[in-house]
């Protein structure tokens, strides 16, 4: 670092000499891992161009469509740009769902009929699913269990493991197994990522069984961390949020579905109504937000890695347990640390917000949010709101008390966000 970054460092945010020294340790132990993703971003970036010019996409997509909305033109084709992008028959991209949850919740409603049954492989699904399922507390929201459609469940194994013996059994038993749920980013828990390669294994083992069961993947936080996607490996359905890796931190908000044309179909029927689905909704002129984002979110999703890469060496070079280490092959753009004590996990969440380029006078705090049994605090000072995209921290308010840290639209930003945090419990 220069002499004079590291005066500025001193003298903006009061970053002591050990935090810096740490800073440049963790810098110099991470430089094989960004190596190795940045020829993944290129990949990746090379792919989603490739699929903007396949479509012709011009100008004339983004302009602005009203009333019903019958053939938007900019809002067809980024369907096809991103079907192409996940290798898949079909996509509905939309800025009417209102986040990841609403997408989740479409793909897997929209496929699901009375008498059938979900089974989760991955153990307990990420918190905003569990009113869905009908495994919350309220128990009259319209849950999939109200509407006779069953729930399953095979937790994770020894180390975190994929328990492939069980889910075997409960496909044999169970005849009415419908849809297998699989979820690629770590949630609020403390596993690895799945990566794309062990996504592949389940479909495997699932269709060996079961052909026709429904491969779901909850693909949120994934998106072009790999060179594949799910649905290059079998998955028949996968479902994400625009205001993560794939809306390029450009996108104001929206969901995504990608997979074989028939569960689409049947998705956008739970979206819009029976019988319409994806072909109506104006699009408001946010389109040209979402194809601008798409184009740099291999870049940006990269920026946001290197971020978490970083984060998981320089705290645990300052004592803490952190998931995945830095060194992890890595499906998501998490970063986990355990703190094992509430103050410190409130101190390190409030700094990230103090380190924010909006909201950065705010001083947060745990409160009830919709959709999350324990208390939840959210350090986000994004530019879209709650975007986890931009760097932010958040962590539900329970032993053994661990942060959650994603995002990042720089590294530069990513790094001074943590360096703040890092040095205020340290
Ligand atoms: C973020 C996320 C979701 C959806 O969350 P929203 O806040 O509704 O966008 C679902 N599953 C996982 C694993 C997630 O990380």
């Amino acid at each position: 670092m220069l002499d004079i970054t590291e005066e500025k460092l001193k003298n903006t945010y009061k970053i002591d000499k050990k935090t810096i020294d740490l800073y440049e340790r963790a810098l110099d132990d991470v430089k094989d891992q960004f190596e190795y993703y940045d020829e993944i971003r290129e990949y990746n970036q090379i792919k989603v161009l490739d699929a903007m010019q396949k479509e012709n996409i011009s100008d004339s997509h983004f302009t602005n469509s009203s009333g019903y909305g019958y053939g938007d033109i900019g809002r067809d084709s980024l369907d096809r740009v991103y079907a192409r992008i996940f290798n898949s028959e079909s996509a509905l991209v939309r800025p009417h769902f209102v986040n990841g949850t609403h997408a989740l919740c479409c793909a897997i409603f929209g496929n699901l009929r009375p008498g059938d049954t979900m089974l989760s492989v991955c153990g307990t699904p990420y918190d905003t699913l569990h009113d869905l399922i009908g495994i919350g507390e309220n128990k009259k929201l319209g849950s999939l269990r109200e509407y006779g459609i069953n729930y399953e469940q095979v937790d994770l194994g020894k180390n975190n493991k994929i328990d492939f013996k069980s889910i075997g059994e409960h496909l044999k038993k169970n005849d009415s197994i419908r849809l297998v749920h699989i979820q690629r980013s770590t949630g609020y828990g403390w596993r690895k990522s799945l990566l794309v390669s062990e996504i592949k294994d389940i479909i495997d083992f699932v269709k060996q069984i079961k052909p026709n069961v429904i491969c779901f993947v909850d693909n949120c936080y994934g998106e072009f961390i790999d060179t594949l996607e799910p649905t290059d490996v079998g998955a028949d359905l996968a479902a994400g949020s625009l205001i993560k890796n794939i809306g390029g931190g450009i996108a104001p908000t929206g969901g995504y579905i990608v997979g074989k044309e028939e569960y689409i179909t049947q998705a956008s029927y739970r979206l819009t109504v029976p019988g319409i689905g994806g072909e109506c909704g104006s699009t408001f002129g946010v389109m040209r937000l979402l194809y601008e984002g798409l184009f740099l979110a291999p870049h940006i999703s990269m920026e946001a890695l290197k971020g978490a890469v970083f984060c998981a060496r320089i705290m645990e070079l300052a004592g803490f347990e952190v998931l995945p280490k830095y060194n992890d092959k890595r499906s998501d753009i998490i970063q986990a640390i355990k703190f094992n004590d509430k103050s410190k996990l409130i101190d390190f969440c409030r700094s990230i917000q103090k380190g924010s380029p909006i909201d950065s006078f705010v001083k947060c705090e745990p409160w009830d949010m919709p959709g999350y049994s324990d208390q939840v605090i959210m350090a986000a000072g994004a530019f879209v709101q709650g975007a986890s995209i931009e760097l932010s921290a958040d962590a539900p308010i329970r032993e053994p008390y661990i942060g959650y840290l994603q995002g990042g639209l720089t590294f530069d930003h990513a790094k001074i966000g943590i360096l703040i945090a890092l040095s205020s419990i340290l």
